[in-house]
């Protein structure tokens, strides 16, 4: 079984799941691969309203319908994967969120058209695996640039000398826009161990990036991102 959230599994009518190394697309979602959304994921802030299976959804990083039988699914390799459910499970979204997301403000921008349909205070959110905490080591740079453009505490942000915290600083942004049902599940994406624990669980570009520095001939992660998706039956 995939990671789980609390929250999303009492809401009727939808299924959800998040990817990992053995289930790329969950398996109980698989079966519904064919209806999701034509997409490219480039770290922006749009976010697209889906009313047709396999719907061409241009360059987007968040997806919304409260059509049934469309998959909405985010790939994802350390960024963060957010899946959104109303309570009454008649609208659901998905947004790819990397650090590069959250400062531009796709979750304001997720929020924002929330807000035209229903409001934020009446969905759960959950945040799926990503590069965590322990493991997300960044510039400096990047990290005052989170602390200049965000009014969070420095410890939040940023837990250990350069290490940056996604996971954290989406949840304060999410409670800040209203939401208030808010799931953290699925661990680091970079050091997770499978479940033999021999290997990894999840694909991370981030190692997948040091493997490949010391060895050109590692392949890369192309096809092998994990996807997390919703689907209201
Ligand atoms: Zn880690």
């Amino acid at each position: 079984m995939s990671d789980h959230s609390v929250l999303l599994s009492h809401i009727p009518g939808i299924l959800y799941g998040f990817g990992d190394k053995q289930a790329l697309l969950p398996a109980h979602l698989q079966a519904y691969e064919a209806s999701r959304p034509e997409k490219k994921q480039v770290h922006g802030t749009r976010i697209v309203d889906v009313t047709e299976a396999g719907q061409e959804c241009g360059e987007a990083d968040g997806f919304i319908t409260s059509t049934p039988g469309i998959l909405l699914a985010v790939f994802t390799a350390d960024c963060l994967p957010l899946i959104f459910s109303r309570k009454d499970g008649k609208e659901v979204a998905a947004v790819h969120a990397g650090w590069r997301g959250l400062i531009d403000g796709i979750l304001e921008q997720m929020a924002q058209r929330i807000n035209q349909t229903s409001d934020t205070a009446s969905w759960s959110v959950a945040i799926g695996p990503a590069a965590a905490a322990c493991c997300y080591e960044v510039s400096q740079e990047l990290i005052d640039t989170f602390m200049q453009r965000l009014d969070l505490p420095p410890s939040l942000i940023s837990p250990r000398h350069r290490h940056l915290n996604l996971a954290a600083i989406a949840e304060a942004k999410l409670r800040a826009l209203g939401f208030a049902d808010i799931d953290i599940t699925g661990g680091c994406t970079i050091c997770s161990p499978d479940a033999a624990g021999s290997g990894f669980r999840y694909t991370s570009f981030r190692r997948n990036s040091h493997q490949r520095a010391k060895d050109p001939s590692h392949p890369g992660i192309s096809g092998r991102n994990q996807q997390s998706g919703i689907i209201i039956l």
